[in-house]
């Protein structure tokens, strides 16, 4: 596994020290920015192959917004036009277990009735949230509901679901970076990585 120490996050001697005397923790990356970029690529395609043009994208905030910005292009250069709306969902808090209950903390503004529906989210690990997103679009009466997300932490699932389109299986690591956050933290980072337990 390729080291924190190789990105240019923690190269930099300053912010390291930085880092240090504010008790941030350092990060060992998972995924490079550059893995990420090329995986994105590959699922535009798949995407772009399977689902219709006119897809409505429904990204659930906060953890996922980066994979969704960068999805989005993807999407785009592999020839689709899908519009996008944005939900809150929230099981975390602050905390680095999930609290079992999957609260909407802000809807979507769009009316999802005979739509083609992709859910995007960053990480499937209980699968409540992504349960909560589908049966929610499928109440509504989308025409079809899929599903995409960056991680899947398959080991953890609780709830019977599978995502139709996954970036990357993982371990059960608690991530941070690439949009992804651990009490507010690291959202910024342009990697994937796992908080280093030395
Ligand atoms: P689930 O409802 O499937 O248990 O949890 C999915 C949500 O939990 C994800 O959208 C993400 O917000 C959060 N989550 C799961 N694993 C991690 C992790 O390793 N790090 C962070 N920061 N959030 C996680
Ligand atoms: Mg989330």
């Amino acid at each position: 596994m390729p080291s924190a120490s190789m990105s240019g996050w923690t190269k930099n001697k300053r912010k390291r020290k930085r880092n240090m005397k504010n008790n941030l923790p350092e990060i060992d990356v998972v995924f490079d920015a550059d893995t990420i970029a090329k995986r994105i690529e590959t699922l535009a395609g798949e995407i772009a192959d399977k689902l219709p043009e006119d897809l409505l994208i429904v990204v659930v905030l906060k953890g996922s917004f980066v994979f969704a910005a960068d999805l989005l292009r993807a999407l785009d250069r592999a020839g689709m036009r899908p519009r996008v709306d944005f939900i809150t969902l929230s099981s975390y808090g602050t905390r680095t277990e999930s609290s079992g209950t999957v609260e909407l903390t802000r809807d979507i503004s769009e009316d999802v009735k005979g739509r083609s529906v992709m859910i995007v989210d960053d990480i499937l690990d209980s699968g409540r949230t992504l349960a909560f997103a589908t049966d929610l679009m499928t109440a509504r009466g989308a025409d079809s509901v899929h599903t995409c997300v960056l991680l899947d932490k398959h080991e953890k699932r609780e709830v019977s679901i599978e995502a139709d389109y996954v970036g990357f299986p993982v371990d059960d690591l608690f991530v941070v970076g690439y949009g992804i956050d651990i009490a507010h933290l690291f959202r910024s980072l342009p990697f994937i990585g796992v908080v280093r337990q030395d």
